[in-house]
This record gives structure tokens, C-alpha cells and sequence, in this order.
């Protein structure tokens, strides 16, 4: 029997989203609309929904829906942003994020899986304003830097500097610190030319790899 996607997208958002401290409308109106279904490999998809990381292959995951949701809350978009995506996966954030600016640039290490999530955007219709790259994203994406806001999905020993110069005055950060097995989820904000960092909560990300993350 194939699942209603679209009753299993709304019990996520009830329970997952809006009985934790997800709060902000546009957010949980993206949530509501993206079909996570179609991000997910085929064999995985009954999990689309539930509430935790699922597998996308090459030893990746896509990230748990309140984690993705909780990310794009507290970077505090308003439509008008250009954010940098680092860690796109098969695309799923970057198509939500895409929702709630004007424009994403998403950053992927592993081609296979940028390919895969180039091919996601497009059949989903969500390639209008976002856009897929191939590359080490721990050194950023310069160029089309600098960006209003950057949402890291990888867990790196330190904030890379690279993003801290490639963001905006103002502009937000929110990215997994700490070992390779937990993590704190910071929010980095800059303003008036100083930076201010607090922590969002606990997390388990992947590892980021490349030149400013685990070598
Ligand atoms: N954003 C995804 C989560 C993907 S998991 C989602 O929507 O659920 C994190 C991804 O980061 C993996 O696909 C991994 O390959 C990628 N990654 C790790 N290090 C990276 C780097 N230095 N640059 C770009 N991508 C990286």
C-alpha cells in the first residue's frame, strides 16, 4: 500500500515540528509543503517521516525533520536572503530553505550525491532559486559570497573561518560544533562587526570533511 505522504507530512509537523518549540509560520508552512518522500531513496522511503536521520547512501544521511526545521528557525529569514547551504545531501533543506529566501546555494562534497540532489530539486519543481554546487563548502562558496545567512549540516571541530568572513554584517550562522559523535548546534551572529555565538541545543551531525573540517 503506498503511504498518504500528505496525512504523514501533517502528523510530522503536529508532533515532530509544533509539539516541540517550532513556532515560526513560514517554517512550519515549508515543512508542510516540501515532499521529503521524494528526496529519500526509494527503499528508505517509508521512513520519509519519521522522527529521526535517514539514510541517503554513500554513508550520509538526511537530517532528522526537527533538526531541519529548528536550523531554518532560529536563522530568522525573511524572504529576502541569500543563503548558503553547506552539506546539501539529496537537497531536502535547500528546497525548504529555498521557501524562505530569495535565493540558496547549496554546497555539496560528494558528486554523486550533488547530482542526486540537482535531479530532486529539479523534478520537485524547486530549482527556481536554488542551486546545487559540488566542492568543499567547508572554505564557504566564494563565488557568490558574501551571504546574509549559512546553515551548516556537518559537525566541525571549530567554526571554519572562511564562513565566518563570507557572511554578511548583519548575518546569521548555524552550525554543529564539537567532537566527531556530539555536537552543540551554535548560533553565530554577526552585527556591527563583532560576533556573537550561543548554543541552540545538543546534536549529532555527520562529520564535515575538507579543508576547514576533519581532514
Ligand atoms: N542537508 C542535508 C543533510 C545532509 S548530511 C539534508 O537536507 O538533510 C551532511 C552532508 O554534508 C553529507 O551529504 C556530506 O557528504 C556533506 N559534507 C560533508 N563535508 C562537506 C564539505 N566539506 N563540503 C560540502 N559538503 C560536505
Amino acid at each position: 500500500m503506498i503511504p498518504d505522504w500528505e496525512s504523514e507530512r501533517r502528523r510530522m509537523v503536529e508532533r515532530q515540528l509544533r509539539g516541540r518549540d517550532i513556532r515560526n509560520p513560514q517554517v512550519l508552512a515549508a515543512m508542510l509543503e516540501i515532499p521529503r518522500e521524494d528526496f529519500v531513496a526509494p527503499e528508505c522511503r517509508i521512513l520519509s517521516y519519521s522522527d529521526q536521520p535517514v539514510q541517503i547512501g554513500h554513508g550520509q544521511t538526511i537530517s532528522q525533520p526537527y533538526m531541519t526545521a529548528l536550523m531554518a528557525q532560529v536563522l530568522d529569514l525573511d524572504g529576502t536572503e541569500t543563503v548558503l547551504e553547506v552539506g546539501a545531501g539529496c537537497g531536502y533543506a535547500a528546497a525548504v530553505l529555498g521557501m524562505l529566501a530569495a535565493r540558496v546555494v547549496g554546497i555539496e562534497i560528494v558528486p554523486r550525491l550533488a547530482a542526486q540532489a540537482r535531479e530532486n530539486l529539479r523534478r520537485t519543481g524547486r530549482d527556481r532559486n536554488v542551486t546545487i554546487v559540488c566542492g568543499d563548502g567547508s572554505a564557504g562558496y566564494s563565488e557568490t559570497a558574501p551571504f546574509d545567512a549559512i546553515s551548516v549540516a556537518a559537525a566541525a571541530p571549530e567554526i571554519p573561518v572562511s564562513l565566518l568572513e563570507q557572511l554578511k554584517d548583519p548575518g546569521r550562522l548555524v552550525i554543529p560544533v564539537g567532537g566527531r559523535n556530539d555536537q552543540d548546534l551554535l548560533l553565530v551572529q554577526k552585527h556591527k562587526g563583532t560576533i556573537r555565538s550561543r548554543r541552540v541545543t545538543q546534536c549529532r551531525f555527520v562529520p564535515l570533511r575538507g579543508g576547514e573540517g576533519w581532514k
